[in-house]
């Protein structure tokens, strides 16, 4: 039998072609999952049938998908999968956090971290194989930016890692696009991805429970902004001046400070919502009196609230965290100024716990055995 009939493809080509490519179905949507079953001769439900399977009921095996014909299971598994990411490696923290080496379709890495708390999970999830922005302190940007993930490796990194950890469909989650990558540079496929997750019929993520954190690619927030159905946005400043955020971040040379901080005064926030801006606290670089004085001044009016998140030092980069007198002190400062400042300790330390660092691990040590949890 062909892969594809030819029924209605075209609108949904692209995807269509990596399906051709991979036989994966994870990634695709209700009206591709319609298209792929219509071009079997199948009637457009069973796209809807395949929908629930894969994303609501998590089945793997199209032996599960026991509402389907016999003829169309068998058609499907000889040239289809459901395939998540593959799980390299895990490192458990003391903290209960573990971070999740995966191996993507075409043998990249890439990570994802889990960080239980009392009621709820976090997960951490990447949108690039490695990152090309270069920011100076990040552990991601020494292994380069190598490709886009696609909505499907997004996703799959959800339920691979559901499934390992046995969360149900009912645990509660929060999803923070905070991982390897820049995901306002791969917006359609986050987008694609957040939908599905964000579905009441798919994932069952509550769209509140999902947040994009950016370096301030500004035409991208404009974009996102007019998006009707848009994760929570966080704002990656870690400086207090042009001058100084240029330095740690190139990125800000293309896209100033000056004009992240325009757009987001002009950004439609929900009635429940406020702009989260994360700062990387880095001794003797960006966490002075002074410093904190002029983030003050750069939130002023703005429904905001900062992330204070002393540096998790590793020996590949100079930058070393502030002593814990410093980091109070400084968000000491900010609530003095009445904006919210909240001290963000990274899980994970004993594991070697900045995004990017198990992907530098790997990189030297790809002769170890596959086991170091
Ligand atoms: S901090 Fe984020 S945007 Fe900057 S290099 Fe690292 S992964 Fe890329």
């Amino acid at each position: 039998m062909p892969l594809y009939r030819g029924v209605n493809m075209e609108r949904n080509g692209h995807e269509m072609d990596s399906v051709k490519q991979s036989g994966n179905l994870l990634g695709l949507n209700l009206a591709e999952l319609e298209d792929f079953a219509v071009s079997y001769g199948q009637p457009r439900y069973r796209g809807r049938q395949l929908y629930h399977g894969i994303y609501a009921r998590r089945v793997r095996d199209f032996g599960g998908f026991t509402d389907l014909n016999r003829e169309f299971r068998e058609s499907l598994s000889s040239l289809h999968q459901i395939t998540y990411p593959e799980v390299q490696r895990e490192f458990r923290s003391h903290d209960g956090s573990v971070r999740y080496l995966f191996r993507v379709g075409d043998g990249n890495s890439i990570e994802t971290v889990s960080m239980p708390e009392e009621n709820r999970t976090t997960l951490c999830l990447s949108s690039q194989v490695g990152c090309a922005l270069d920011c100076r302190f990040c552990f991601t940007a020494l292994l380069g930016g190598k490709r886009n993930l696609t909505a499907g490796e997004m996703i799959g990194q959800v339920l691979a890692v559901a499934a390992a950890e046995s969360l149900a469909r009912t645990a509660r989650l929060n999803l923070v696009f905070m991982g390897m990558g820049e995901p306002l540079l791969n917006l359609p496929q986050v987008l694609k991805a957040v939908k599905i997750l964000a579905d009441s019929k798919g994932v069952g993520v509550a769209l509140r429970r999902i947040t994009v954190s950016t370096v301030g690619i500004t035409p991208r927030i404009e974009e996102l902004a007019r998006e009707p159905r848009r994760p929570k946005l966080a704002l990656s400043l870690n400086a207090s001046s042009e001058e100084q955020r240029s330095a740690l971040m190139p990125i800000n040379k293309k896209y100033p400070l000056a004009e992240l901080l325009r757009v987001c005064r002009a950004y439609p926030l929900r009635p429940w919502e406020r702009l989260t801006f994360e700062y990387v606290l880095l001794e003797g670089c960006n966490d002075s009196d002074a410093d904190a004085r002029r983030v003050a001044d750069l939130l002023r009016g703005l429904r905001a609230k900062v992330n204070l998140i002393p540096y998790n030092s590793g020996p590949e980069l100079p930058y070393r965290s502030p002593p814990f007198e410093r980091v109070l002190a400084f968000q000491q400062i900010l609530t003095d100024h009445r904006i919210p400042a909240f001290i963000r300790l990274s899980r994970g330390q004993d594991i070697r716990a900045a995004c990017g660092q198990l992907s530098l691990e790997g990189l030297r040590q790809s002769a170890l055995p596959a086991s170091a949890s």
